[in-house]
């Protein structure tokens, strides 16, 4: 009787939170068996970003006790990087995994559930997204492209990047070539650069080929592993346009209509579990990495001057407003985004960074 209590439980309290789950339909077996095809945005077993849809077709493969079967297919083994909402959408394929912001040319307001500069950090946005009202908003417009959004992964605050040239004022930003996706891209431009978006596994190419001046990609665990450091000289921070980037796992509403809901309970109980996990695989592996870099790789590290920040900040604060102006969904999502910025921002400074500050000074 306890053991049923508990699982009734915990069936309702993810349920409170899945508000868009159909009921499931009468029709729908029980015991059927289902074999579903995944694609992303990464290299196939990519460190971090690769690893994570690999670690959910595991956890559902065993938790549903091979009822559900999970092939997760690298970029372009099926789709390309970028081609991985539509397939989803278009339902050629049941699930995707891939990060928000690449859709900002069809869904503007996605990249507030990715990040968006001097936006909220990864804990942040766990707290907004699955506590303060995000994930319902989310829902809501994914839904007319017949997409269903989980978090699925965070990589913690980024790195600036990798540049051929210092960066000493904002001078050196007019005419730099980097690849800079979202709206980090678009204040890039506004402060005289040229931003462009390519997919990761191209990037060692355009930069080492100075097709790019600078790239900016994840941190020292990722970036380590597609070896900029052999291509740039300068490891740029902070990562003031990606600080704590939350991804996604895109699943067809159909298909997932069409599973049975203790299937539905296991998909969303192994993904956020996952979403943890990559933020901790992140946190414990960046400073190896970074050690790595600059200790046998001689990568020089450089923080940006602070007026390069202030100007990139107001151009970012600016940007976004527009953006709320234009579009009535990016206004519904920014005000939510905002409010909870603010509180967070307040309560953050009188508790984890005043506390982070006492404890290195
Ligand atoms: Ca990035």
């Amino acid at each position: 009787m306890k053991k049923i209590t508990l699982i009734f439980s915990v069936i309702f309290l993810i349920g409170c939170s899945n508000e868009s789950t159909n009921f499931e339909s009468s029709s729908i077996n029980k015991n059927e068996t289902f074999n579903w095809r995944l694609v992303t945005s990464w290299p196939k077993n990519y460190p971090g970003l690769g690893m994570a849809p690999e670690r959910i077709a595991d956890l559902v493969e065993e938790m549903s006790d091979g009822q559900m079967k999970i092939t997760v297919y690298g970029a372009e083994e099926q789709v390309p990087a970028f081609g991985v909402f539509d397939a989803v959408s278009s339902g050629s394929h049941q699930m995707g995994h891939s990060g928000g912001y690449f859709w900002k040319g069809k869904v503007p307001a996605a990249q507030f559930f990715t990040s968006v500069p001097f936006g909220l950090t990864a804990d942040e946005i766990n707290a907004w997204v699955n506590r303060g009202g995000g994930l319902e908003l989310w829902r809501e417009i994914y839904a007319p492209f017949n997409i269903y959004p989980i978090p699925a992964g965070n990589t913690g605050t980024q790195m600036f990047g990798w540049f051929n040239k210092e960066i000493n004022s904002l001078e050196d930003v007019k005419g730099l070539k980097m690849r800079i996706p979202g709206i980090g891209g678009e204040v890039l431009k506004e402060a005289g650069g040229i931003p462009v978006t390519l997919p990761g596994g191209e990037l060692f190419t355009a930069l080492q080929t100075g097709v790019i001046d600078a790239t900016e990609w994840v941190g020292p665990y990722n970036d380590l592993t597609f070896g900029f450091h052999q291509a740039a000289k300068y490891y740029y921070y902070p990562g003031w346009h990606e600080p704590g980037p939350m991804l996604e796992l895109l699943i067809n509403i159909d298909a997932w209509n069409s599973l049975p809901k203790h299937l539905q309970v296991i998909i969303e109980t192994a993904t956020k579990a996952v979403n943890q996990d990559m933020l901790d695989e992140y946190l414990a592996k960046n400073n190896q990495a970074l050690t790595e870099l600059i200790e046998v790789h001689g990568v020089e590290l450089r923080r940006l001057p602070d007026d390069v920040i202030e100007e990139f900040r107001d151009i970012s604060n600016k940007i976004l407003d527009d953006l709320a102006k234009e579009d009535e969904t990016i206004a519904k999502v920014y005000e939510s985004y905002l409010n909870f910025k603010k509180n967070v921002s307040a309560y953050h400074e009188i508790s984890e960074d005043a506390f982070v500050e006492s404890r290195t000074k």
